[in-house]
Parts: C-alpha cells; structure tokens; sequence
C-alpha cells in the first residue's frame, strides 16, 4: 500500500453550501428573473481535465466553502436549479462534443454540490466513460453511503469503472468535523471514514483532502489519513471574493 503524503495545493477552493439548507437548489420558476437564469454547465474544462457538474446540491454546509461568493470556476457558471440537474444523457451528449475537440487527462466528477446525491446519473455517465477509456475520478464529501443507503455505494462506483475518488476529510475527529463542514446528515464523519475503507477495499485509487484552515490539527490529521492508507492533499483555504476560482470542491 502506498506511503500517504502530503501536498499543499495552490488550487481549489472548496465550495460553500451556506445558501443551500435544505439539500434543495433553488427553482428558475421562483427567479425574480428569467432572463436571468444562465444557461447551464454540464462540462467544462479546467486545465487538461474536464469535469462534470451533476448538481448544486449537497450534503454539508461547509464553513470554507466556494459558494458563499461564488458559483464561477474556472469562468464557468456552475448552479443548477433542482430542475436543470442533468440527465445522464445530456451529460454523455456534452461530453461527446467536448470530446471532439481534445481528450482529457482526467474526467473528473466535481462542481459546487455533492455528485452522489444524483447517484444513478453518476453511475450511468461513470459506465459510459470507461466504455471509451476514460480515466475518471470523483471528488465528493465521502457522505454517498449515507445518501444511498440502498446501494453498496464504493462497489457500485468501482464496478461502473471509476478509477481515483477524492474524499474531503477535513478533520481529524468527529467533533472538528461537524464545526467545520456542518453535515446536514448524522454521523457524517464516521460515513467518511468508513466509505474511504470501503473505497480503498474496491480498488479505488484514494486520496483525502483538508482546507488548510486556521487552528486545524494537521498532524492528527496526517495520522489518520497514513492509518487509512491515504494520500493527504492540503488545499488552500479562500477566503476573498478578489481571488479567482480554479476549480471544483468536494
Ligand atoms: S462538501 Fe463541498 S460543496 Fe458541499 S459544502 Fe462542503 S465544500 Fe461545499
């Protein structure tokens, strides 16, 4: 198994689901203008990746996240309305005229919201990408067992050819958890940990990050991620609407 590491990222911010309490997006029919609504994001490109935005939607109302003064990354637009989340098909039609135009190191399954509260479309779209190839990975808050309590969640996603998951651990221990990601779900944290074991038991290349917030025990932090055999990445905390989004969260 590999030896877990540690590397402070320049890159992405994690998103903010302050404005989202009940897991709902918001309704375009209860916009105050229409005209307004922006034409939604599937797929876009950051960098050499392209990355997928299955909903606004999430589990947690992290206290860093992006989404408390931004939906912009990577110059993208990426709310979704409940109503203008995608279905897998119209997900598999953006990729493939993407697709035309380069091919991607990575399809990674992001934007500002939890990709496993649309589970099925995940699976569906993660299936048709290993059918063409395909290296994937799916960043998420590790709460997709919890969501789906129906399913086998990890074994799902590896069977449907997922290759890598990233996972937001961000603390070391349950009570940290709850101040710093405010899970809307009970016992968010023990989820975590226990689908990035199940993650790792399905074959699953397995890397967990942190928002390198002020006063976090880092070196707990480490210890945890090395006794679950995990590679740590520390992203950069942003705090200031003047700095830029580079890419996605969870
Ligand atoms: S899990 Fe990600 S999208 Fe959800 S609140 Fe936390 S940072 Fe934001």
């Amino acid at each position: 198994m590999g030896i877990p590491l540690v590397r402070v990222d320049a890159v992405p911010p994690e998103a903010s689901c302050i404005i989202d309490d009940e897991m709902q997006a918001d309704s375009p029919s209860s916009h105050p203008d229409l005209r307004a609504v922006p034409v939604p994001t599937y797929v876009y490109w950051g960098g050499s990746n392209l990355y997928v935005n299955l909903t606004s939607r999430c589990s947690a109302a992290c206290t860093f996240c992006l989404r408390s003064f931004t939906w912009e990354v990577f110059g993208y637009d990426l709310h979704l309305f409940r109503e203008q989340e995608p279905e897998a098909a119209q997900v598999i039609a953006a990729m493939e005229v993407e697709l035309d135009t380069r091919s991607p190191r990575e399809v990674v399954f992001t934007g500002l919201g939890e990709p496993t509260l649309r589970l099925g479309a995940l699976l569906e779209v993660l299936t048709w990408a290993s059918s063409r190839r395909l290296r994937t990975r799916l960043d998420t808050n590790g709460h997709g067992q919890l969501l789906n309590p129906g399913h086998r969640v990890a074994e799902q996603l590896a069977q449907a050819g997922l290759a890598a998951v990233s996972v937001s651990l961000n603390a070391p221990d349950a009570a940290t958890y709850d101040a710093l990601c405010r899970p809307k779900i009970q016992g968010a944290f023990d989820a975590v940990v226990q689908f990035i074991q199940d993650a790792h038991r399905c074959g699953l290349e397995v890397t967990v990050t942190a928002v390198d917030v002020p006063g976090l025990d880092l070196t707990a932090l480490m210890e945890l991620a090395a006794g679950l055999d995990a590679a740590l990445r520390i992203r950069r905390l942003v705090t200031a609407p003047t700095e830029p989004a580079e890419a996605g969260p969870s």
